[in-house]
């Protein structure tokens, strides 16, 4: 079966040509699909009948199921728990702000690369997603809220760039005409570090955010948290970024959690800010989300305040992450992890 919503709108016209209907179905089609955002090959009414029987013999419809939602009573965040055709389990987060709508989606079905503070990576990676999957979180949680997504963030479970093929494939067609046409400076794609994967994406000369989590500001101290460190040096990963902002123009955006004791003292903040001046990028602090399985905390407010007012007073770009939903399954990947581990005991 051919994965018909992963496919680009000229393959989509080659498909059409080898079943021997006229071109612009395909255009019918991929609206169908991109812009109404159909379930069934059944509901596209425009069709022939004699086609949509063709397509529903040949070509997979890729559809996620809604398992759970919840929603947070402090801010309307809501999470999402999906099945994937193949039974794997998936979470987006649906945040409302002021500016818009943001949805942020999963790239794979777990995550292979352990970083020392992440629930997500906890059972090991199952699979990469499929260009149609990672969209249909977006369409679905568009169709369930009614409301038009704005922005684009691939921070959820998985390493984009450890699903490179499948990520830029999905990113032409989530911003490319005849879809949701979301602006490609409205998406962020969010990698630990893979620096050959940095390179070849910034030749894609996309216009995304590219958002580096880099968490400390020493390489001894990154390889503690991050594993994939050790295969790819700090210093090897800021030239990738600078290679980046140089072919695309884009400033980077640096993710550092800050770990009570680990990461957030006065020499980190001073390192820190030595490090990424020359980078001229924006730093996104986000104090620890606690997961049960590490005894990693959050600093207290205090902390990472002075932490901030340390970085701003080098002239470093500084924001504190807002932490949305805290009263539902909070960090990355928790919401998925409590309902794996709820099947295995049944
Ligand atoms: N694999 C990608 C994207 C997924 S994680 C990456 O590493 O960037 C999205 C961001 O959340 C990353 O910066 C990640 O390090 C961070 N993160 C994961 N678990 C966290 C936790 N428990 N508390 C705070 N940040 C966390």
């Amino acid at each position: 079966m051919i994965d018909i919503k992963s496919l680009t709108l000229p393959e989509l016209q080659e498909e059409m040509e080898k079943l021997g209907e006229k071109t612009y179905r395909a255009k019918q089609i991929y609206g169908w699909m991109h812009e109404k955002l159909a379930d069934c090959f059944e509901g596209m009414t425009n069709l022939s009948g004699a086609l949509r029987e063709r397509l529903k013999k040949d070509y997979e419809l890729v559809s996620l199921s809604m398992i759970q939602i919840q929603t947070s009573r402090q801010d309307g965040t809501s999470k999402f728990l999906f099945r994937l055709p193949d039974g794997n389990m998936i979470e987006s987060v649906l945040m409302r702000y002021h500016h818009g709508n943001s949805v942020c989606i999963s790239s794979q079905a777990g995550c292979r690369m352990g970083c020392r503070f992440c629930a997500s990576t906890l059972d090991g990676l199952k699979r990469g997603l499929t260009p149609s999957e990672m969209l249909d979180q977006i369409y679905q949680i568009q169709k369930w809220s009614g409301e038009r997504v704005h922005n684009v963030v691939v921070m959820g479970t998985g390493e984009p760039l450890d699903n490179y093929d499948a990520l830029v494939r999905f990113l032409n067609l989530l911003t490319g005409e005849g879809g949701l046409h979301i602006s490609q400076r409205n998406v962020t794609v969010s990698t630990c570090g893979i620096v050959p994967a940095i390179r070849k994406l910034a030749e894609e000369r996309l216009q995304i955010t590219l958002a580096l989590s880099l968490h400390a500001s020493g390489q001894e101290k990154r390889e503690e948290l991050m594993p994939i460190a050790k295969k790819y040096a700090l210093f090897e990963v800021l030239e990738a970024c600078r290679y980046y902002f140089e072919q695309t123009g884009r400033r980077i955006t640096f993710e550092y959690s800050l770990v009570s004791g680990i990461n957030d003292g006065e020499e980190d903040a001073a390192k820190l800010a030595a490090l990424l001046k020359p980078l001229n990028g924006h730093v996104n602090l986000i104090p620890v989300n606690p997961i049960k399985e590490r005894d990693y905390v959050q600093p207290d407010r205090r902390r990472v305040i002075n932490f901030k007012n340390r970085l701003e007073k080098s002239g470093i770009n500084v924001t504190i992450r807002r932490e949305m939903g805290r009263d539902i399954d909070g960090a990355c990947g928790q919401l998925r992890k409590s309902y794996m581990d709820m099947e295995k005991e049944r």
